[in-house]
């Protein structure tokens, strides 16, 4: 079995970050689901299909194409895998402890209000696709693109009522994953208002432990 190790969080918790950081120190496989999604779908492959005609409908992408989708992408030869994203929900969480070797779950914490700041901060160049924040990383000059001088705009799921939807939703469904690693003892909260770096330094030194 191979070694499997979780980042949980919502989204601008910095989750992406940590498990990239920790994937980069240890030589783990960094598994992000969005973006294995996206690229099946622009890859137009018969799994990206099927994602994709899911995801217009409005629904969940079911657990067994992200099952499938994690079985084909994993290489073999690496020691272990982060996932990013994944699981999202009780059943996948246990097909995880079925199929791997789980080593750890960090859990991103990040207190509701300070995850709606985050997120109602982000500003995207409609033209070159640029991101920014308003507060980790403005544009020189406010409202518009460094890159090619656009009209920064917010993305259309970012309106307030969305934002708050999603980051209730977020809680609701994490609250029973916390649990249940938390009942395996695997569960580390790490706190999301701290530095990169320093986020990054309690992990490892989670990590080097055992
Ligand atoms: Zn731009």
């Amino acid at each position: 079995m191979i070694d499997a190790i979780v980042f949980l969080g919502i989204q601008g918790s910095g989750k992406g970050t940590q498990a990239e950081l920790l994937a980069a120190h240890i030589r783990y496989q960094h598994i992000n689901i969005g973006d294995l999604l996206r690229e099946q779908i622009s890859r137009k492959t018969e799994l990206g299909k099927k994602v994709n005609s899911t995801i217009l409908r409005g629904d969940l992408v079911p657990d067994d194409l992200v099952f499938e989708l994690i079985r084909t992408s994993l290489d073999q030869d690496c020691p272990g895998v982060i996932f990013d994203g994944f699981p999202r929900n009780l059943a996948q969480a246990e097909y995880l402890s079925k199929h791997y070797r789980l080593v750890r779950v960090y859990y991103l914490d990040l207190k509701e209000e300070d995850a709606i700041k985050r997120i109602q901060g982000r500003r995207l160049c409609p033209k070159c696709g640029a991101n920014y924040h308003l507060l980790s990383h403005p544009p020189q000059k406010p409202g518009i693109c460094d890159n090619c001088g656009a009209t920064l705009i917010t993305r259309a799921d970012d309106s307030p009522q969305a934002i708050e939807q999603r980051v209730k939703a977020f809680f609701a469904e994490t609250f029973a994953l916390k649990s249940f690693f938390e009942s395996k003892g695997l569960l580390k909260s790490l706190p999301a208002e701290k530095s990169i770096t320093q986020i990054h330094n309690l992990v490892l030194k989670d990590i080097h432990k055992d």
